[in-house]
């Protein structure tokens, strides 16, 4: 590793680091510890406004795009250099944690003051972004910021989008804006060399493993369908089972089937069949309806893809006695990260001695999109049980602090290339 990015990584600071997040939840704290600061509420414009302060002691350029997206920009050596970005969102669930999201925000903040305390000096600028309406609790859809940031929905698609209230997106989106009128203007699709996000796992792998630091290898793919079986509702007691057509006996074997399809030894392999309708639904009938839903997911764009392809034929033929009609709901490709920059996080991990494994994420983020425009990773840390979206989401001041050393490491390699 380089000598200057060492330095840096050790000018972390763990106490400013988990002060700042203390402070963070003080902006829309509920009870339990836990935190609700929906999308662009005045809860998002305090913590925009507390990033912008802390921002404002140290020479970082700082500007917004037309969706509130925030860019805090550390120079580099070479005034013609592409960014190398870092970062993820200020807005939670409803009732979030105290970690999901901010803490990416705050680490790369961190990242950049260690730089300045180091006295490093980086080819490329670093760029610290806080992508707007990630969570999506309030204005559907979620990922909203760098969706719209990377051009794969177009602004004026999410203006009128409205919230429980009747409120519509642009109009809390204005007085977002209005309320931090230092900023300047940030073109959207601005170019990138490369986009690192630290996040909580949200998930128990890390912890489970005694490992610090999560190596983020891609955000797995997913396939939903719903699944509807029709046969014939009858007596309970009086017809022979010869002449039924009975739709949970059907559904349990497609289910059954599904089952053994998805089976993985590895663990990987998600399989879930969450909802379930049953027609007419007394136990005095047999049922001539089921209607349930199948969600499968994995990280590799192959094994999804043969998976979500069995399921139909698959169902077609486990049903011995009834219609079956499969629906597909969902379909999102996995995510595969660019090798270079997940190897940069894995280096850096290395040298710090700190302990680490390769996973992929099961949930969605910003950098999701970021992947479409620029070579991507991210750097997850454990939390508590895997607890998240949830007041009780929990992480240790050390944990947090290594995720920060690995991102300060990584991004200094990457903005000097
Ligand atoms: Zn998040």
């Amino acid at each position: 590793m380089r000598e200057d990015a060492r330095n840096a990584a050790n000018n972390v600071n763990e106490q400013r680091l988990w002060q700042r997040h203390a402070e963070m939840a003080q902006l829309g704290a509920i009870p339990g510890n836990g935190v609700n600061r929906a999308a662009l509420s005045k809860e998002d414009i305090a913590a925009r406004k507390l990033l912008l302060s802390w921002a404002a002691k140290r020479n970082y350029s700082i500007s917004a795009d037309g969706i509130g997206n925030l860019f805090l920009r550390r120079a580099g050596t070479d005034a013609n250099a592409t960014p190398i970005m870092t970062g993820s969102h200020m807005d939670s669930q409803p009732r979030g944690g105290r970690f999901d999201g901010i803490y990416g925000v705050l680490a790369g903040f961190e990242a950049l003051e260690a730089m300045d305390e180091a006295g490093v000096v980086t080819r490329r600028p670093i760029e610290v972004v806080a992508w707007t309406n990630e969570e999506g609790g309030r204005f559907a859809p979620c990922t909203m910021g760098s969706m719209v940031f990377t051009g794969a929905r177009p602004l004026a698609d999410v203006l009128d989008v409205t919230d429980n209230e009747g409120i519509k997106l642009k109009d809390a989106l204005a007085d977002t804006l209005a309320a931090t009128p230092q900023v300047a203007k940030h073109d959207f699709k601005s170019p990138a060399a490369g986009y690192i996000e630290a996040h909580i796992e949200q998930g128990p792998l890390l912890e489970n493993a005694r490992k610090t630091i999560g190596v983020v290898t891609g955000i797995q793919g997913l396939r939903w369908f719903n699944v509807e079986v029709s046969g014939k509702t009858d007596h309970a007691g009086t017809t022979p089972l010869a002449l039924r057509k009975d739709a949970v006996r059907d559904s349990i074997a497609i289910i059954n089937a599904l089952t053994e399809l998805t089976h993985d030894p590895k663990d990987v392999t998600r399989f879930t069949v969450g909802r379930m309708l049953v027609t007419p639904n007394s136990p005095n009938s047999v049922a001539s309806h089921v209607l349930f839903s199948v969600d499968i997911r994995h990280p590799e764009p192959q094994t999804i893809a043969r998976l979500g392809d069995a399921v139909e034929p698959l169902a077609r033929k486990a049903a011995k006695f009834c219609e079956v009609k499969v629906t597909p709901t969902l379909h999102d490709d996995p995510c595969v990260f660019d090798a270079n920059v997940a190897d940069a996080v894995e280096a850096a991990a290395k040298t710090l001695n700190l302990p680490h494994m390769r996973l992929s994420s099961g949930a969605s983020h910003d950098a999701m999109y970021m992947a479409r425009i620029c070579p991507t990773a991210m750097i997850f840390v454990p939390c508590e049980k895997g607890i998240s979206h949830n007041e009780a989401e929990n992480a240790t001041p050390g944990d947090l602090a290594a995720g920060a050393r690995v991102l300060t490491a990584a991004l200094i390699e990457l903005a000097n290339r």
